[in-house]
């Protein structure tokens, strides 16, 4: 409108001029209008509706119905979702690929969002609401409902939706895009589909499929040597496909790495998993858990060549070449554990090296002193392979596997961690495993929730969202479970203080500590009051009683203690359906139940 244009030009050289031009005035009262508040519902009603590209995806027609459920939580009415291109005389939230906002990303000039990274744009009156892929599309949806709105999307069967008479947005032009494309928790609870794709999590133990955008499908998960090449098909027939040890062919060993009919093998395996199954997005190329690798002299000159990881990464470039041929999209993973680098030898360019978070667990691996046995081992191997390719995936661990149940007073460390990890050039992404048989593990929701948040943005105040999550899933007990966080905190603040993978349950509650944290739990339970807040602050005291029952001379409980225990815990841990207390072997609760009622005299019905 180059009419406008002149003419406001023409009036800029005076304010006083400014003020008695009636076209500005217009102008700049329409602009003063733009900052105001967007009223998109008042009194269960409103003027918006949704609109979404004519072609609409599966994923946007899910974000639409998505945004028009949250819209009507908040504010009582539902806005109707229509197709672009049908004449609109009201204001809209553009959701996808709409014309709308192809055209303001084409004049816009945007650096491109990746990562499934989104876009939240005010025009005029109108929302554009977009994204990387599918996921970013649904994405914006989600941040648009947080960051605006108060929603928070806390667990599986917590969201909090703060109602409002009347529904506003600010003047907005927000876009971000997450340093991980990858973002895996294996939490129990995070696996259903709605939850993951609320929490914007996207990896393998995610249920999500096409209609929340997919995700990162990996097949198989890990330790694959033998799904690759089966010992059980070719053992016999070709023994110089496993691994030398000791002057023999091994049949439950590592592979001859070195082997080309064995590569050749490996090969037409993965092409034709690749075939039969095109939602898989990264094949796993990764040693057995134990077995001795090759002793033949073309594997050992390998190694005494370019180092001990050689042989491996010298075979997984040999099948990752052969892929990228024929699937350029698709990606290979193996395990880089904490191996450093081979000297000269690179892995290929569609490798994913999985890194494991190893050695003390607590307060996050740069802060922690010791050496060696601490997170050096793992801090040299992940600084090594930061040179020599950005395609680093962490594996984090965060539990306790022997005891899921019992308390784990590590939640500074993961913050730290995944922050450490975005800023030191993990650019494929990481995956935080916690308890994945069983929902409760010792404070499963709040971990989640945490590292859900973390790994879409690790610059994200910690503290912030844990208060967050207390105040929205603890209700009136949220004081008094903050302050169970913070003698967690308190606890293991000292970077002198180091806890490991599987410590047993004594090692981190000490009798004086488990009378403070029982008094605290305490005054939350008379907080709560009510369901579900009761049960949620009673799933609080199931990490203290578990360790009381497993150690019961160590907390001084006598018999009649014990019982009345027991009782306690069998109900909290049949009414959240909490079925597992260790990894391996599997650990069913109801047995060790069973076995303790048995032992301490209470009558099992
Ligand atoms: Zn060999
Ligand atoms: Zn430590």
């Amino acid at each position: 409108m180059p009419g406008i244009l002149s003419t406001s030009v023409a009036y800029a050289g005076s304010c006083w001029q400014i003020f008695f031009c009636p076209l500005l005035f217009f102008l700049l009262s329409g602009a003063v209008n733009a900052r105001q508040p967007l009223e998109i519902a008042k009194d269960c009603k409103s003027e918006y509706v949704i609109v979404i590209p004519r072609k609409a995806t599966p994923v946007v027609q899910y974000a639409a119905q998505e945004l028009q459920h949250f819209v009507a939580e908040i504010s009582g009415v539902r806005l109707a979702i229509t197709p672009e291109g049908e004449l609109l005389k009201r204001p809209a939230f553009f959701l996808g690929s709409t014309e709308k906002s192809i055209r303001y990303l084409e004049t816009a000039k945007l650096k491109r969002l990746t990562n499934d990274g989104l876009l939240i744009k005010t025009i005029g009156n109108d929302v554009v609401l977009t994204g990387d892929g599918g996921r970013g599309q649904l994405y914006s949806v989600y941040e648009l409902l947080e960051r605006y709105w108060g929603v928070r999307f806390l667990t599986r069967d917590c969201t909090v939706v703060p109602k409002q008479q009347r529904l506003t947005l600010p003047e907005i032009d927000y876009h971000y895009s997450p340093p991980f494309p990858y973002r895996e928790t294996s939490y129990f609870d995070s696996h259903p589909q709605q939850i993951a794709a609320r929490q914007r999590l996207n990896g393998n133990a995610q249920q999500c499929d096409h209609t929340v955008g997919g995700k990162f499908q990996f097949y198989p998960w890990v330790h694959s040597f033998y799904a690759v090449v089966s010992n059980e098909k070719y053992f016999d027939e070709h023994p110089e496909f496993f691994s030398l040890v000791d002057g023999k062919r091994n049949r439950y060993s590592q592979l001859c790495l070195t082997n080309r009919d064995m590569h050749r093998v490996a090969i037409a395996r993965v092409l034709g998993w690749l075939k039969e199954k095109p939602q898989v997005a990264v094949v796993d190329v990764s040693q057995r858990e134990g077995g001795r690798f090759c002793e033949c002299a073309p594997c050992q000159e390998l190694v005494d060549q370019e180092g001990e990881y050689a042989p491996i990464l010298h075979f997984v470039n040999k099948v990752a070449d052969a892929v990228a041929e024929k699937h350029p999209d698709k990606w290979i993973s193996t395990l880089g554990y904490n191996y450093m680098p081979p000297k000269t030898l690179r892995p290929r360019s569609n490798v994913i090296i999985r890194l494991t978070h190893a050695g003390c667990y607590i307060h996050g691996a740069t802060s922690c002193s010791l050496h060696g046995g601490g997170a050096q081992l793992f801090l040299d191997s992940f600084a090594a392979w930061q040179k020599i390719t950005r395609n680093l995936y962490i594996w984090h661990y965060t539990t306790n596997f022997a005891h899921y149940l019992a308390p784990r007073r590590n939640l500074n460390g993961l913050p730290h961690d995944l922050r450490y990890y975005a800023q030191h050039g993990v650019d494929f992404g990481v995956f935080v495993q916690g308890n994945s048989q069983s929902r409760g593990g010792e404070l499963a929701e709040l971990r989640q929730y945490l590292a859900a948040k973390l790994l879409w943005d690790p610059t994200l105040d910690a503290n912030k969202i844990r208060e967050d999550f207390c105040r929205g899933y603890y209700g009136p007990a949220a004081e008094s479970v903050m302050e169970v966080l913070r003698l967690m905190d308190r606890a293991t603040g000292n970077k002198d203080t180091h806890l490991w993978a599987s410590p047993a349950p004594r090692e981190t509650v000490s009798p004086s500590y488990l009378e403070e944290m029982l008094k605290v739990l305490g005054r939350a339970q008379d907080e709560a009051k009510e369901q579900p807040y009761l049960n949620r602050v009673e799933k609080l005291l199931i990490p203290y009683w578990y360790v009381q029952l497993f150690d019961p001379d160590y907390y001084h409980l006598g018999v009649t203690d014990i019982r009345k225990i027991v009782t306690q815990f069998e109900r909290v841990v049949a009414a959240n359906g909490i079925t597992h207390r260790r990894e391996q072997p599997i650990g069913h609760l109801s047995q060790w139940i069973s076995e303790l009622k048995q032992k301490y005299g209470i009558p099992v019905e």
